[in-house]
C-alpha cells in the first residue's frame, strides 16, 4: 500500500496550487457575490490544458490519470467551487462520456474542440419529473431518416446556457423505461430548435451558469446519437455518475479544506477573554474534529480514483467518496463559520460562500439518498 503521489503528482499538484492561489483565489468572493460566470478563470484552465485532463493526447488532451484529475478537481474546488463546477461539468460530464462510450467519429469531431477549450460541455438529464429518477425522462427523441427529432426541456443543466456541446438524455421509447433512454450530442450554436429557459439564481455556487434547456423539434444528425446505438443511454449516464461523484465528493474535501484552513488562521489571531481562541478546548476539538473528517474523506476520494484507475470496480467507492465528502464539506462549512463568530456570517469572509457551496454537493450527481441506496445495492447485491 502506497499513499505518496508520483513526482508527476507532486509537480502537479504544486502547479494548480499556486495557479489556483494566484488566478483564482482573488476572484472568487466577487464571482460570487456579484454571479459573474467564470470564463476568465476557465480560460485560464483551458491555456494549461487541464479542460481537456480527461481527453486522449490523439485528440489533443493532456490524458491525465484519474488520481491526477482528482488532485485539479480538489485545488480549484478549495479556491473557487463556482469555477469547479464549471470545469467539472465540461471535464467530466460532457468529455468522459464520449471519450468512454463515443463513436471514432465523435470522438475525432468533438474532442479536439473540447480538449482545446473552443468548445464548453455541458450534460442534461435533469427534467422536471426526472430528478433522482433518471429513467423516467420525459424528452423524446424520434428517428426521421438520418436524423432524430428531439422534443422536450431539460431543468438545473451547469453551463447550459453557455455550453457549445450538450449531451442531453433523451427517451426513443419510452415503453422500455431505461432500456428506450439514448444520449444524443448537441452542437447548440448549429441546432435549430434549440432554446435557452430559465438562468437559475441560487443559494450558492452562484458564479456558475444553471440553467434550463429546450428543444422544439430540433433535428440532430444520427451521427450524434453516443455511441452509435439506441437503448444504451441509461448505462452510460450511469457510468458518467460513477465517474463524476468521485468529483463531486473531492470538490467537497475541497470546500471543507478551505473552510478549515480559515479557522486555523482564526483561532490564531482572534482574542477573547484575554486568550488566543485557539487555546480554548472547544475551538481545538472542532478543528482536531474537522482535520480528521478532512482526512477520511479525501483518502476515500484517493481512493475511488486510485481503483478506477486500475480498471476494477470502483461505483460503490466513488458512491461512499461523494456521500462523505459532501457531508464533510458540510460540517467543515459549518463549523468553520462558527468558529469566525460573527464574522463568519458576514460577506467581508468566505465563511459564509463555503457554507452555502457545500450544501450542493449534498444534492447533485445523486443525492445523498441515492448514494446510501447505490452503496447498499452494492453490499447486497442485485435481487435484494
Ligand atoms: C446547482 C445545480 C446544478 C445541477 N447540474 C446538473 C447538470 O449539469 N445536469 C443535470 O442533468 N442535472 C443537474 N442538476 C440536477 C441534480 O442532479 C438534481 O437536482 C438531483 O439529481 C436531484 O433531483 P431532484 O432535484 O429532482 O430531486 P428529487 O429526485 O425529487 O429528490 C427529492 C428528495 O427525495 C429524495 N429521494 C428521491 N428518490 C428517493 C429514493 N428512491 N429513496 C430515498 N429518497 C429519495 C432525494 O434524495 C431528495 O432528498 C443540478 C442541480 C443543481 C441544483
Amino acid at each position: 500500500m502506497d499513499f505518496n503521489f508520483t513526482k508527476k503528482q507532486h509537480l502537479l499538484k504544486q502547479t494548480i496550487d499556486e495557479f489556483c492561489e494566484k488566478e483564482i483565489v482573488p476572484y472568487a468572493d466577487d464571482i460570487d457575490h456579484e454571479q459573474i460566470f467564470p470564463e476568465k478563470q476557465i480560460k485560464l484552465l483551458s491555456k494549461m490544458g487541464i479542460m481537456g485532463m480527461s481527453i486522449p493526447k490523439e485528440y489533443g488532451g493532456a490524458e491525465l490519470d484519474n488520481v491526477s484529475q482528482t488532485i485539479i478537481m480538489e485545488a480549484v474546488s478549495k479556491a473557487c467551487a463556482s469555477t469547479s463546477v464549471t470545469m467539472g461539468a465540461h471535464t467530466s460530464l460532457t468529455c468522459f462520456p464520449l471519450v468512454a462510450y463515443g463513436t471514432k467519429d465523435q470522438k475525432q469531431r468533438f474532442l479536439p474542440k473540447l480538449a482545446s477549450g473552443e468548445y464548453l460541455g455541458a450534460f442534461a438529464l435533469t427534467e422536471p419529473n426526472a430528478g433522482s429518477d433518471a429513467s423516467n425522462v420525459e424528452t423524446t427523441a424520434v428517428k426521421d431518416g438520418d436524423e432524430y427529432i428531439i422534443n422536450g426541456s431539460k431543468i438545473f443543466i451547469t453551463n447550459g446556457g453557455k455550453a457549445d456541446l450538450i449531451n442531453i438524455v433523451a427517451t426513443t421509447d419510452k415503453s422500455k423505461k431505461h432500456h428506450g433512454i439514448s444520449i444524443f450530442t448537441v452542437e447548440t450554436k448549429k441546432a435549430k430548435g434549440f432554446e435557452i429557459g430559465k438562468k437559475e439564481d441560487k443559494l450558492g455556487l452562484r458564479g456558475s451558469n444553471t440553467n434550463e434547456i429546450i428543444f422544439k423539434d430540433m433535428r440532430l444528425p444520427k451521427e450524434n446519437l453516443v455511441g452509435g446505438i439506441e437503448g444504451m443511454g441509461f448505462k452510460i449516464a450511469m457510468g458518467v455518475f460513477d465517474s463524476g461523484r468521485i468529483g463531486i465528493g473531492v470538490q467537497g474535501v475541497g470546500i471543507a479544506q478551505a473552510a478549515f484552513d480559515k479557522a486555523l488562521q482564526y483561532v490564531n489571531e482572534r482574542e477573547q477573554f484575554g486568550r488566543k481562541l485557539a487555546k480554548f478546548q472547544a475551538m481545538q476539538f472542532y478543528l482536531a474534529d474537522m482535520a480528521t473528517r478532512i482526512e477520511a474523506a479525501r483518502l476515500l476520494c484517493y481512493k475511488a480514483a486510485f481503483i478506477k484507475d486500475q480498471k476494477k470496480k470502483y461505483a460503490q467507492v466513488a458512491a461512499m467518496a461523494k456521500l462523505y465528502g459532501s457531508e464533510v464539506a458540510m460540517y467543515c462549512s459549518r463549523l468553520s463559520l462558527q468558529i469566525h463568530g460573527g464574522y463568519g456570517f458576514i460577506k467581508d469572509y468566505p465563511l459564509e460562500r463555503f457554507y452555502r457551496d457545500a450544501k450542493i454537493t449534498e444534492i447533485y450527481e445523486g443525492t445523498s439518498e441515492i448514494m446510501k441506496l447505490v452503496i447498499a445495492a452494492n453490499l447486497l447485491g442485485k435481487g435484494f
